[in-house]
């Protein structure tokens, strides 16, 4: 296993559309994989870890860095990824690839610890990893992605960074269902005596080993997360909030994968208010809401934001994320609220959607401000919950609710017959039609998801309420996490 710590590769040049402006931290803030590591250390300072141990947990297990060549129109293009392991406590270790063209070693690392506690978090049994390839994908034709995403699936999978066995890669930004059954398929023809193949990535598409519910699953498990904080009227009433999310003012940052999702399952489903969308190109502002779903539309044919006509088009985008309202989601990419901004983010609840949308410095501003964060490392999880679904559909080589839909539904037509016949009355075709029905996979999927969710959450609570110098929800989740890794090693004679 090569170990590169400490390598850098150079950026590339942005283009209009793929634009990733990640901001220039302040310079008293840290870089992203410092603000992890520190808000890390709060956990461990809780729990009172060794310092020895505390590092041991921290630290980057592995990293790979490959520079490949791929023929683009007759020119030779070298192209650079990396793929970080932070911890194979439990494997596979598993984590999204992004593609953009500002990925660096020290990004993918912050983001495959992030991984490691989200794990953690919400019980899935995986390690912590991280993939990046330095690209800007709208540059690139279709069949030029497929044949650099082969290449660079076939250099990873050689290096052992690929295998349904020891590392699961899935989507995240700039990559998505298309991508992983490229790699998937490279994979197969490089192993194709292995049976479990199709498990050595998730987020396929459904056709291809994929589970039905996937792509909205980190979108869903933000609003799961939502609805369950909302449960809880002390916590809602602390934020300076009452009642349920029906109405509730909402921005949101980044309408792709999750940012959509999110927003519109809130919109359609919890009927909250989406006043602001911020995007590459821009922001939109409309106070009586916004429809996600046109919005998506618009972008669909439009490339950006700019030009939609229900709403006011704001030029610089990032300024609406000081927009007044219930909920702001930052759903685009990491350290959008540092130093220099979060004194003026006047959002009750930051929902984090995105992974490190919150500098360590911005952190301590909000908490001191008294803005609840509900933490990445929760909020995004259900990406990796249902890709844990994904990857146990693939290992067991069937589809959840085949054994048992149909013996359900004959359960469920006895139950109903026997109803009637003691009621003397037939049943509401409705009712009957809900009593009789077996689930689906996507009703198992989605179920899994809510109750992972749920759980989490009232873990991550009672914690808090277990520790009286744990005021804030983020130093809470990662105590539950570390709790639960420092375990796994001891248990298995580590420390
Ligand atoms: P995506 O590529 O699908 O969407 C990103 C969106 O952000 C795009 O719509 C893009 O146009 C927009 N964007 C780009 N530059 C912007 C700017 N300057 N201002 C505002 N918006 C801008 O990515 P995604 O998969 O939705 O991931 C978003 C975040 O969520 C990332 O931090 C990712 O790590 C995290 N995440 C994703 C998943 C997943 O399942 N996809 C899971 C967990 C966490």
């Amino acid at each position: 296993m090569q170990n590169l710590l400490g390598t850098h590769a150079t950026h590339r040049a942005h283009s209009a559309f793929f634009v990733k402006h990640v901001p220039n931290p302040p310079m008293q803030d840290l870089n992203f994989h410092q603000s992890v590591n520190h808000m890390v250390q709060r956990a461990f300072d809780v729990l009172g870890l060794e310092p020895g141990v505390a590092r041991a947990i921290a630290s980057t297990q592995s990293v790979l860095q490959i520079s490949f060549p791929v023929e683009i129109g007759g020119q030779v293009e070298t192209f650079t990824g990396w793929r970080a392991v932070h911890s194979g406590h439990r494997l596979p270790v598993k984590g999204g690839i992004r593609y953009a063209p500002v990925v660096d070693q020290t990004e993918v690392e912050a983001l495959a610890a992030l991984m490691t506690y989200k794990c953690a978090i919400v019980d899935v049994p995986f390690g912590g990893s991280k993939g990046g390839l330095q690209i800007d994908p709208s540059r690139y034709t279709r069949n030029d992605l497929q044949r650099i995403t082969r290449r660079f699936a076939r250099e990873l999978a050689k290096q052992g960074f690929l295998s349904p066995a020891t590392n699961v890669p899935a989507p995240d930004m700039g990559t998505g269902e298309r991508e992983m059954a490229w790699m998937m398929d490279t994979y197969k023809h490089l192993y194709p005596e292995d049976i479990n193949y199709l498990g050595c990535v998730t987020g396929k598409p459904v056709a291809h080993g994929g589970i039905e519910g996937r792509v909205d699953a980190t979108g869903r498990g933000v609003v799961c997360a939502l609805r369950e904080f909302f449960r809880h009227p002390t916590d809602v009433v602390a934020a300076g909030l009452d009642g349920c999310l029906e109405g509730k003012s909402v921005v949101v940052q980044g309408l792709g994968n999750v940012g959509f999702h999110t927003a519109h399952l809130l919109q359609v489903e919890d009927h909250a208010r989406i006043i602001g969308i911020i995007e590459h190109d821009g922001a939109l502002l409309n106070e009586a809401g916004i429809d996600v779903a046109a919005v998506r539309a618009w972008m669909n044919a439009h490339k950006g934001v700019a030009g939609y006509p229900d709403a006011t088009w704001v030029e610089q985008g990032t300024h609406v994320l000081s927009h007044p309202c219930d909920i702001l989601i930052p759903a685009a990419f990491e350290s959008v609220i540092h130093a220099e901004n979060a004194e003026s983010i006047q959002a009750k609840i930051v929902c984090e959607a995105a992974n490190g949308p919150v500098t360590f410095v911005a952190d301590q501003i909000l908490r001191r401000r008294g803005i609840t964060v509900l933490p990445d490392a929760f909020v995004n999880a259900g990406g990796v919950t249902v890709s844990y679904f994904e990857w146990i559909r693939n290992l067991a080589h069937v589809r959840f609710g085949r054994m048992q839909r149909r013996y359900e539904e004959t359960r469920g037509r006895e139950f109903a017959a026997a109803l009637e016949w003691m009621t003397q009355h037939p049943l509401p075709a409705a009712v009957r039609h809900d009593l009789i029905r077996g689930a689906e996979e996507l009703d198992l999927v989605r179920a899994g998801l809510d109750d992972t969710m749920r759980r989490a959450w009232q873990e991550i609570r009672a914690m808090r309420d277990r520790h009286p110098t744990v005021e804030d929800f983020r130093t809470a989740a990662y105590v539950v996490a570390v709790e639960k890794i420092a375990r796994s090693y001891l248990d298995i004679g580590v420390f």
